[in-house]
């Protein structure tokens, strides 16, 4: 209680996912970005659900939504979350929270609407619409409804509805003015009303349209600033259009720059992984991925790349927004992943892998390789940038390893030399206490002495079959005494 008393309810914000699929990266910025305002600001934190596009409407997404929401652990103040038992459950004062369970609040308002003149009922066919699209089109003109029932007479308008003509409900553009407002992010924004459709508000199945139902919602949930990607603002003249016939006080509006892929264009599959979930299945720490998306058009003024989420919510600022489309860079992302990785126990990432690995074994293969995984993760946990990664290189440690004879070559060795070096590691190997690693490669650095690489090369691809891999020492650490030798066996037999 204390802490709600604390809490500004001067900003107010909110997520509001349309459940048409999973959770895409760019949309998980949006949520976070306001999240982070939210919590910088001591305000609150809505969850919105936008289930009016019935045509869309994917009934397994809600779900898929709230798993990643809480995947990435966005705690929310009011709306739908998951409850304790993963159950879809709602709280807060203002909901329901899920547009579906509103209808009689968008009825409600679009009854002022019509009382106000600012509504009319459409009877035109989707077959009319189309042709008067295509003239238009013909016509070099921008595809707009010509507002042929705008001004039907109210009697006709009885006579069709009482025929059970199918109709839509639009909104009356007023004509000839400028609706202008300041965005936070991309400045002062002016647009002209004959450039806007009569926007359809009820459409024939009685559900509102996204651009009705946000503005009554929006409202009604005393959100201070609308945080949403910027494709979204040729739409906001609208919706300030209605909060003008409701004389509503207007929202802030916040809109984020798109997330662009390499090539500069909206950030598609095209480019690879998109949803968050493909991420969280490859294995990113969801504290790393916020992470790296708070960097997505967001300046913390500063050249500190890894923020923990304290430092980030301190910082956090809509003044720090830019408006140039931010670039997912894939190769940052894994930095900063390995970055986080690299700083968690081996213990979390053992926990944390155990998906990749009951993939990559059998269960009692499982409980036989234990100290063997134990090793690799003590030994790869730097090098990897996703916890998947852990097993990408599993062949090395788990399966008979395949290579040319060349790849022992140390610059300019002959076979001969190969074959010396081997046989006195081989010696070494034989002699050595594997039991710590540290011990275990002082030994072989104190027996080689000057003559590292002809040594170190032949003996790590011996042991690795790689061109690269991890260090001579760390693999015969892992493979343990017996397999080591045998592996340098092998690699001898090559340069006899
Ligand atoms: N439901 C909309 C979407 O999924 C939300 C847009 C908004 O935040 O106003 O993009």
């Amino acid at each position: 209680m204390k802490n709600e008393k604390a809490k500004n309810d001067g900003v107010r914000v909110r997520f509001a996912p349309s459940p048409t699929g999973t959770i895409h990266i760019g949309n998980l910025r949006t949520a976070f970005f306001a999240w982070l305002f939210a919590r910088n600001q001591k305000g609150f934190f809505l969850v919105r659900v936008e289930d009016t596009d019935r045509k869309r409407l994917d009934e397994k997404a809600i779900k898929k939504i709230f798993e990643t929401l809480n995947w990435v652990g966005l705690d929310i103040d009011e709306g739908v979350h998951l409850d304790k038992s993963f159950k879809i459950s709602q709280k807060g004062n203002l909901g329901p929270y899920i547009q579906s369970e509103r209808l009689e609040i968008y009825q409600k308002y679009i009854q002022e609407l019509f009382d106000k003149g600012k509504a009319y009922y459409c009877f035109c066919s989707a077959e009319r619409l189309k042709k008067v699209r295509e003239r238009q089109q013909a016509q070099n003109r921008p595809p707009m409804y010509d507002q042929k029932c705008r001004d039907l007479a109210p009697e006709k308008v009885q006579e069709k509805i009482k025929n059970g003509e199918e109709y839509v409900i639009r909104m009356k553009i007023p004509k000839n003015e400028v609706v202008k407002f300041t965005d936070k992010v991309f400045g002062d924004i002016a647009v002209e009303t004959a450039t806007i459709d009569d926007q359809i508000l009820i459409k024939s199945d009685g559900f509102p349209t996204y651009h009705f139902a946000v503005v009554i919602d929006d409202h009604l949930m005393k959100i201070s600033h609308v945080i949403r990607g910027e494709e979204w603002i040729p739409s906001t003249p609208k919706h300030i259009l209605l909060y003008r016939f409701f004389e509503w006080k207007l929202p802030k509006f916040v809109h984020l720059p798109n997330v662009l892929g390499e090539d500069k264009k909206k950030l598609s599959k095209r480019q690879g992984d998109v949803s968050v979930e493909d991420f969280e299945k490859k294995g990113y720490p969801p504290e790393a991925l916020l992470n790296f998306l708070a960097l997505l058009g967001w300046n913390p003024k500063s050249n500190q790349e890894i923020m923990s989420q304290k430092e980030l919510i301190e910082k956090f600022s809509i003044a720090g927004l830019h408006k140039a489309g931010a670039i997912f860079n894939y190769q940052k992302l894994d930095w900063i992943s390995g970055q986080y990785l690299k700083n968690k126990s081996d213990e979390e990432i053992l926990e944390k892998s155990q998906c990749y690995l009951k993939e990559y074994f059998e269960v009692d293969q499982l409980e036989s390789n234990d100290e063997k995984i134990k090793k690799i993760i003590a030994v790869e946990k730097p090098r990897i940038k996703k916890l998947s990664d852990i097993t990408e290189n599993f062949g090395i440690y788990f399966k008979n390893i395949e290579y040319q004879k060349d790849l022992l070559k140390w610059k300019d060795m002959g076979d001969a030399d190969i074959k010396k070096a081997l046989e006195t590691v081989s010696k070494i190997v034989s002699e050595a206490d594997l039991s710590s690693l540290k011990i275990f490669q002082k030994t072989v650095l104190a027996s080689i002495g000057e003559a590292r690489g002809e040594h170190l090369w032949p003996l790590r691809v011996a042991l690795s079959g790689q061109e690269k891999s991890a260090s001579p020492f760390e693999l015969a650490w892992i493979l343990g005494k017996k397999e080591s030798l045998k592996r340098i066996k092998t690699a001898l037999e090559k340069v006899n």
